[in-house]
């Protein structure tokens, strides 16, 4: 079968995920789920970590061409580094800025380097039959609005704490966020924003030791 990146490998209740968002309405993102919501230019988006421990995957995608997203290869170039800071400014494979960080509480740790999980990744670790995955929670909010991807970009790992050694090696760590850490982000262009709360249970980059639970967000 010849891949198609828009094609989940399996489901989960994100496929029945409500398809949008109100204005300033706080909304959860159950445990390994994902939601898509649309933000317009000006607009700013929190992701809220209530338990501290949850790794967000996020994504932005150009409203109304989604082959433009926000690209963490572009944006390591555009910013000379690996790490990100408040007042960055995430870019897209076109090089445009599209994702400003206006407020983190957290202590600023969050991964631009590791691609997100799916379902063969859950296989080469070991997982018997189908496991939640980032890639099909992407996948799954965007069909909930009506969205096709044309590729499952690398996305901006909030929360996840990878530490990249000086040789260059690196090692999956706990997130250092503590309860009820959030980070605001402003749109530079009309996007769709997708999160995904990693249901990575296999290694502990969601706490050593501790389930994958919710995450919240709002646009405002
Ligand atoms: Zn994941």
């Amino acid at each position: 079968m010849p891949y198609t990146p828009a094609h989940p490998d399996g489901t989960n209740a994100t496929q029945d995920a409500p398809a949008s968002a109100q204005f300033g309405e706080t909304v959860t993102i159950p445990a390994r789920q994902g939601r898509a919501v649309r933000v317009a230019k000006g607009q700013t988006i929190t992701v809220i970590n209530p338990r501290g421990n949850q790794v967000c995957d996020f994504w932005a995608l150009i409203d109304g061409s989604p082959a433009e997203f926000l690209s963490m290869e572009h944006t390591r170039t555009a910013l000379g580094r690996i790490y990100v800071r408040t007042s960055d400014v995430l870019v897209t494979n076109r090089r445009r800025p599209l994702i400003e960080i206006i407020e983190d509480t957290s202590p600023g740790v969050h991964d631009t380097v590791i691609a997100c999980c799916d379902a063969q990744r859950y296989e080469q670790l070991g997982a018997e039959g189908y496991h939640d995955n980032c890639a099909d929670n992407f996948r799954m909010s965007l069909a909930a609005l009506g969205v096709t991807p044309t590729h499952v970009p690398s996305p901006f790992n909030i929360w996840m704490n990878i530490p990249v050694a000086a040789d260059g090696s690196y090692t999956w760590e706990a997130p250092v966020s503590k309860p009820g850490d959030r980070i605001t982000l402003r749109a530079h262009e009309d996007c769709i924003c997708v999160m995904s709360a990693c249901p990575q249970d296999m290694t502990p980059v969601n706490g050593v030791g501790v389930m994958p639970c919710e995450l919240a967000f709002r646009v405002v």
